[in-house]
């Protein structure tokens, strides 16, 4: 595989209780470059007793790890940090090798993906419990919060980082152990964490790397009595499959599942500046990215002036393979994603979309889509209705605050939404009033460890992040020590 500083990060065998591990089966898959199609490497794929035999493992290797003190657990994990740190360069490298995104992006997810595990080391020994006022005779109440156990983390390809890091650093610092199934398009980068967190000092079991086949996978972890949570991030659609999954055991399900989110100007805001956040917001990871202003809501005074500067804007989006210098779109993760794009945008059309932006003839390759724009986006259409998850940005008019609130809700996702304007009654009503788990005024960037990540209604359970991210890994004991001697004046 190309050319690395540290090639021993390049990994092609799962990681199971402390070692590299070949599928049984001796089966692989082709991991592909989006960008060239070319095949960068292949990864093995674990069966059934594999998977087994990986849960055994993190099972076996809880006990220790929940016994050892805050310091040791904080240590290995801030040695952890380091070394994504050391090796961001090639990680990066490696990330938009398998994933298409620009290497600039790649370079910002591996400070992203590093910064959650030096919060969680820290955080974990914030996690108090309670003392309670009591209500019974003589008797001492209070809560402690221990680990849960074996925590498995299936993660999506469009963050092959930050989306492990979010969940392990949390797990790990609460005590517990992780499985991790990482999407198939981009095993490696999961498996060069594997590598920094065996040189990191990790216990064997503690910290494992389970590549196989989806469905079979997930049925595994979800039926075993052993895995205590199950943390999610990827579309609804399989969300829902997990959820229904891991009923059976009554896991602790935490679920980052898709997103809609409406992105607001209002009447006061200044045109251009508007303009350049909604194309921040849309195009950031060629616009597949769970938090990307997928319905792009304008006031009528400001339409087509916006319309006009978010075009021009445009023109600065320079399609390419990522590891070219002033690319900032890549391709889009296969050919299936383009079809989907290129559907979303003919059924807009075809319902009277105007068509401003996007001559896909200029397409650099059969998996890249050009970044498109389209103005009178109604509700009817599939650009409204569906995450796009591509670099296709569809806009409307608004007239009435009460009519934009019930149409930017009008959706089963709840993730993000952003609001760009300065009338602070107008943003309030709007923050209160929408329905999302997530509301950012005037500011595309609203994500990193020290805030609650997550969705309301289908776009999820749980937060990510901040204190709460430790919730997920962890559960409430509740103590009542009774018969205790009583203690005049107390
Ligand atoms: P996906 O649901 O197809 O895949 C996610 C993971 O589930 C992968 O590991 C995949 O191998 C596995 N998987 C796929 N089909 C499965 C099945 N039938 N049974 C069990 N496991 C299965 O999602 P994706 O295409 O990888 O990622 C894109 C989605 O992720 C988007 O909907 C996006 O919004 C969402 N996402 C959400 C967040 C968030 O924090 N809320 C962050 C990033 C991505």
């Amino acid at each position: 595989m190309h050319n690395f500083e540290d090639p021993r990060l390049i990994r092609q065998l799962a990681y199971i209780n402390g070692k590299w591990t070949a599928g049984t089966s001796g089966r692989d898959e082709a991991v592909l470059n989006p960008a060239t199609d070319e095949v960068i490497g292949r990864c093995t794929q674990l069966d059934e007793t594999q998977i087994v035999q990986a849960i055994d493992a993190a099972h076996a290797a809880f006990p220790a790890w929940r016994a050892l003190s805050l310091d040791a657990r904080g240590e290995i994990l801030g040695k952890w940090h380091d070394l994504l740190l050391e090796n961001k360069q090639d990680l990066a490298r490696l990330m938009t090798l398998e994933q298409g995104k620009p290497l600039f992006e790649a370079l910002g997810e591996i400070d992203y993906a590093a910064s959650f595990i030096r919060w969680f080391a820290e955080e974990a020994r914030r996690a108090y419990g309670e003392t309670i006022p009591s209500h019974i005779n003589n008797a001492q109440l209070g809560t402690v919060r221990e680990p849960i156990g074996v925590a498995a983390l299936i993660t999506p390809w469009n963050f092959p980082c930050a989306m492990i890091t979010r969940k392990a650093a949390a797990a790990l610092a609460a005590g517990c152990t992780v499985l991790v199934k990482p999407a198939g398009e981009t095993p490696f980068s999961a498996l060069a964490l594997a590598e920094l967190a065996e040189r990191a000092g990790f216990p064997a079991g503690v910290f494992n790397i389970i590549t196989g086949e989806p469905e079979m996978v997930s049925q595994v972890l979800c039926a075993s009595d052993k895995v205590k949570a199950l943390s999610f991030t990827g579309s609804t659609r399989v969300g829902r499959l997990l959820l229904e999954q891991s009923a059976a055991t009554v896991k602790k399900c935490s679920m980052e599942l898709g997103g809609n989110a409406p992105f607001i100007v209002l009447p006061d805001m200044d045109v251009e500046q508007a303009a350049q956040a909604a194309i921040d917001a849309k195009f950031q990871t060629t616009g597949q990215d769970c938090l990307a202003a997928n319905r792009i809501f304008v006031h009528r005074s400001l339409y087509e002036d916006f319309l006009q500067a978010f075009a021009r804007r445009m023109g600065e989006l320079t399609l390419g393979n990522g590891l070219i210098r002033g690319v900032n779109q890549g391709p889009l993760i296969n050919r299936k994603a383009v079809t989907k794009a290129q559907e979303i945008v003919d059924d807009a059309v075809a319902k009277g979309a105007r068509l401003l932006v996007g001559d896909q003839s200029q397409a650099p390759g059969s998996n890249y889509f050009v970044p498109t724009l389209l103005a009178d986006v109604t509700a009817g259409m599939r650009v409204y209705r569906e995450e796009n998850f591509s670099p296709v940005a569809g806009v409307l008019a608004w007239d009435n605050t009460e009519q934009l609130i019930s149409q930017a809700n009008d959706t089963e996702y709840g993730l993000a939404a952003y609001v760009y304007g300065y009338d602070i009654r107008q943003i309030w009503q709007l923050m209160r009033g929408l329905e999302f788990g997530m509301v950012s005024v005037n500011s595309v960037k609203m994500t990193g460890p020290p805030v609650p990540f997550g969705g309301v209604k289908q776009s999820g359970l749980g937060r990510e992040g901040s204190s709460h991210g430790l919730d997920e890994y962890s559960q409430i004991k509740y103590y009542c020590l009774g018969n205790l001697p009583s203690v005049s004046g107390c």
